[in-house]
């Protein structure tokens, strides 16, 4: 379909004039850019409008001032040989014999619109909010994501899902995140929470017999944001019947390969899959950035008889290899930053980090070398595939600290910026059903959200040794991030009880909170399963961006603000009257 840029005001886009144009005579609209005298009568004056900018050549008596908004009418010709642009696509071609009209004028921006932003301070852009976005960078993200969920949509229709809208006021519900609470008006006391996620509703769409559904939804959490998270974010939500998980793998994963071609003009490969154990065991973290090597390597049987003490006892010993050749500055490392190394795996629940500096024929430089047996020094350079200038990095604890702590230090060393090449997407599968006992309570904490199937192999241990069950739970993971996470749903009201109480809800008490999710289970519940995954996330990474912001039209500043709007703000006593909410004191910091 060809749209039809010529409108009441203009006859052509900006970022369209072409060699082709020359000799018409067009009207475009758009705001003032650059402006560079020319000689003593003429200037050049960028003008732009979203598709681009281009160059007119007008007199320089012509008022117009930077960002103010005109109408152009000017002949097509080409640049003067030596003038050319090959830097734009209209490069080519200017503007001549130009009429200008001024339909706005505007103050001085705060920024210039022509540059990147990346030096401006965040607060000004989001203050600006509307002029950061006039900036090319901005109209191609925002442009991307809405390519991105265009191919989504088309992709899930194409798959025979049906989009269903579901409610944003809703109860309070037991997925995991801090939520956000509405109060009630007509029920003074009682609140309604925003959506996490859609999860219960598409759960009950399930029962309801849609078969599959999908929405562009939006979720709220109210959580710490950083780079990857904002309160309010986008997730290509989606539950299907009658499926396994490689139903679900497979159907997300043609979505987000036709959303990744969308955005990229590329195909990536098929998406690989790893279990979690092996993504833990070989990269220390249930998000495996898949982009460098540097992996974990397993060292405990080396020291199954060694007589360094901090070696002796210990669960799980392994190892990472900082390679001179692709880490010079890191495998390099002086006493000071291998301080700050043994520092950093130590406040990440390590005992100690032991590191050694790999010579010549082998030859280990360390302080615990002399500690180590010759047969343990060969190992560590074999096993490790270490040569001469390479930095090991050992780490002896329970296998899921050794894990993690080296985890994070490859993430440290090796890991390249989120948005940067290669894409490499992995599905995680068969995550644990616990993730370890609370201290306090000491109940299992759930791993994903209380409604993921245990794996069938593992139900009967629900009670006896909950550590061990796995789930039927999968992530997918892009450079990193986790896009996004799903499971097979427990279908079973009896089994999701069983759950619950594993995790301290009786059966009172679900009645209680979530009567209206377990009783239509009692009316044929069809096994079922889904996948949601984080849109704002995806687009960043295949944008060229490292953070969610920078695709989100009007996100809110690290702290949780706005600094446009000046949300989150004060409102008038009497609608908190209304509401029947009296203030507390602000808490003394
Ligand atoms: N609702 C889950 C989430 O938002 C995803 C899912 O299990 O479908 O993380």
């Amino acid at each position: 379909m060809s749209i039809k840029n010529s409108t009441a005001l203009r006859t052509h886009l900006c970022g369209d004039m072409r060699s082709a144009n020359i000799g018409e005579v067009v009207t475009l609209c758009g705001w003032v850019g650059r402006r560079r005298e020319h000689g003593e009568h003429l200037a050049f004056l960028d003008l732009r409008d979203f598709s681009g900018i281009v160059q007119c050549v007008v007199d320089n008596s012509v008022d117009v001032r930077s960002e103010w908004v005109i109408r152009v009418t000017g002949k097509v010709q080409p640049r003067p040989e030596g003038t050319v642009n090959s830097n734009i696509p209209t490069g080519e071609v200017e503007l001549a014999e130009c009429k200008i009209e001024v339909l706005n004028s505007a103050e001085p921006p705060p920024f210039p619109i022509d540059q990147r932003g990346d030096d401006v301070d965040e607060n000004v852009r989001l203050k600006y909010r509307y002029l950061d976005m006039r900036r090319e960078r901005m109209q191609k993200n925002i442009r991307l994501r809405a390519a991105i969920n265009s191919a989504i949509r088309k992709s899930m229709e194409s798959q025979g899902f049906t989009e269903v809208e579901t409610p944003l006021l809703m109860p309070s519900t037991p997925e995991g995140a801090r939520e956000f609470l509405v109060p009630s008006r007509n029920e003074p006391g009682s609140f309604y929470a925003l959506p996490q996620s859609p999860q219960l509703w598409k759960q009950l769409l399930m029962v309801a017999g849609m078969d599959r559904y999908y929405q562009i939804a939006k979720c709220l959490r109210d959580e710490d944001l950083r780079a990857d998270r904002q309160y309010e974010f986008m997730q290509l939500d989606a539950e299907m019947s009658f499926v396994n998980k490689d139903d679900v793998i497979a159907m997300i994963s043609t979505a987000v390969i036709a959303a990744a071609k969308a955005a990229t003009g590329s195909e990536p490969p098929p998406i690989e899959r790893m279990t979690w154990h092996d993504a833990m065991n070989f990269y220390g973290i249930d998000k495996p950035d898949l982009r460098f090597a540097m992996k974990l390597v397993e060292l405990t049987s080396v020291f199954a008889a060694t007589d360094f003490k901090a070696f002796a006892t210990a669960e799980s010993i392994k190892a990472i290899c900082v390679a001179q050749a692709q880490y010079p500055e890191q495998a390099a490392s002086g006493r000071n930053k291998l301080d700050a190394l043994t520092d950093r795996a130590k406040k990440l629940g390590a005992k100690g980090l032991v590191w050694l500096k790999v010579g010549e024929a082998g030859a280990l430089d360390s302080p615990v070398a002399k500690f180590l047996s010759a047969t343990e020094q060969v190992e560590i350079v074999k096993q490790t595939g270490a040569v001469a200038g390479d930095l090991v990095l050992i780490v002896a604890d329970s296998w899921s600290i050794t894990c993690s702590v080296l985890g994070q230090l490859r993430n440290d060393l090796g890991r390249p910026p989120v948005h940067q090449g290669p894409y490499r997407y992995v599905w995680v599968v068969d995550f644990p059903m616990f993730v370890g006992i609370n201290p306090t309570t000491k109940l299992p904490q759930p791993g994903h959200h209380p409604f993921c199937h245990p794996h069938p192999e593992d139900i009967d241990r629900l009670e006896s040794d909950p550590l061990s069950v796995r789930a039927l739970a999968y992530d997918l993971v892009l450079n990193g991030w986790e896009l996004g996470s799903g499971s097979i749903r427990i279908h079973e009201p009896e089994l999701q009880r069983r759950v619950f109480r594993q995790l301290g809800i009786s059966d009172e008490d679900a009645d209680h909170r979530f009567g209206f999710f377990l009783q239509p289970f009692k009316y044929g519940a069809p096994p079922h399963g889904g996948f949601a995954f984080g849109i704002d996330r995806l687009t960043a990474i295949l944008a060229g961006e490292d953070n969610i912001r920078e695709v989100i039209a009007f996100p809110k500043t690290q702290s949780g603000s706005d600094p446009m709007t000046n949300a989150p703000t004060n409102v008038e006593s009497a609608q908190l009257t209304e509401l029947g909410i009296r203030l507390l004191p602000p808490p003394i910091k």
